[in-house]
């Protein structure tokens, strides 16, 4: 069982617990056929809001051995990923050895496509995928490997392995082995005891930095701590136009007060 929260205690148990049984391997390793590896945990975070956070647990992980993809969100809107606090942060996480991919909002490609059929749709994401990919690219002076789609439409979870030539995170390979903590809570119950049950052959594990914390805080708190934190960088000094900002960001109900 994992205790109560997402604290970095809960958070290191879970790692204890994957690393009994899997090896954690970056999404820029997944196979040419698409297919994830066997004995396989495919580790990633999405940055929505903080990259200062996800650099907090970049350093966690990297302490302990492990590497995961952190992927940046290219096209949000709270930070910039060429702000330069942004842009440091990220090139913190990269030395730490870290993979970074792409994280992009393709609601409103998709929305567009939406009466075209597949085929096109497809060609459409690829280069819209690639687009971004190459700011980011031109930005870290880094390749990107590995996409992911930030609050995915059901249209595009679990399709083409690779996207403009990305490994998929939402490829048809992860589909059933795949879990989250999206919103704050973990859908499959205890990922612990999920896992121990289940015994997945691979699997990829979806976390939002900014639900995560030392003393492990409810959602609401999570929420409220991003204001000190975040507005000052991005200059914003008005908490009900940041939280909207953040409510836009992760889709989750924002407490009425700061
Ligand atoms: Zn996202």
């Amino acid at each position: 069982m994992m205790p109560a929260g997402m604290s970095y205690d809960a958070l290191h148990q879970l790692y204890d617990a994957i690393s009994q049984r899997w090896t954690v391997r970056l999404l820029q390793s997944l196979p040419e056929d698409g297919t994830p590896a066997a004995g396989s945990c495919y580790l990633r975070h999405d940055i929505d809001v903080d990259p200062l956070q996800a650099l907090e647990l970049a350093q966690i992980e990297s302490q302990r051995g492990i590497v995961a993809t952190y992927h940046v969100l290219a096209n949000g809107p709270i930070y910039h990923p060429s702000a330069p606090w942004v842009c440091s942060a990220i090139s913190s996480i990269i030395d730490l050895g870290h993979e970074i991919g792409l994280h992009v909002d393709a609601r409103a490609l998709t929305h567009h496509l939406g009466s075209r059929d597949s085929l096109e749709a497809t060609a459409g994401l690829a280069s819209f995928v690639r687009g971004h990919a190459a700011v980011l690219e031109e930005v870290l002076g880094n390749r990107i490997r590995s996409v992911s789609f930030h609050r995915p439409t059901l249209g595009s979870l679990w399709k083409d392995a690779f996207v403009g030539g990305l490994a998929n995170a939402y490829g048809s390979g992860f589909k059933h082995h795949y879990i989250s903590d999206s919103s704050g809570r973990w859908r499959v119950g205890d990922p612990i005891a999920f896992l121990g049950a289940s015994k997945p052959s691979y699997f990829q594990v979806l976390t939002h930095p900014m639900w995560w914390s030392e003393a492990g805080l409810a959602v609401e708190d999570s929420i409220r701590a991003l204001f000190p934190r975040v507005a000052p960088k991005v200059g914003i000094d008005d908490p009900a136009l940041f939280f909207s900002l953040v409510q836009e960001a992760i889709g989750v109900p924002i407490p009425a007060k700061a």
